[in-house]
């Protein structure tokens, strides 16, 4: 369990999203400063590049994240 990586510039941990979760500042401590590897921002942006990460993913959005993964193989 770590800091993720992409801490300074992702929108989500930033607050840039356009909607912005009541639960959000619950998810920035289980993912961005807990396990980044299963945030669905982290897993996009591992897989296809920074660029590919939509702007409105949430990090507890795993099945769309792999959907997105899958569709782009
Ligand atoms: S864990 Fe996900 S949401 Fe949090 S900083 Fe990393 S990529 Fe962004």
């Amino acid at each position: 369990m770590a800091e993720c990586e992409c801490l300074s510039g992702c929108i989500f941990f930033n607050d840039k999203m356009a909607d912005k979760p009541a639960t959000s500042e619950m998810l920035k401590r289980r993912y961005c400063l807990g396990d980044s590897r299963e945030c669905a921002r982290f897993m996009v942006r591992a897989s296809l590049g920074k660029d590919k990460v939509p702007g409105n993913l949430y990090p507890n959005q795993k099945d769309k994240a792999l959907e997105l993964i899958k569709e782009a193989r």
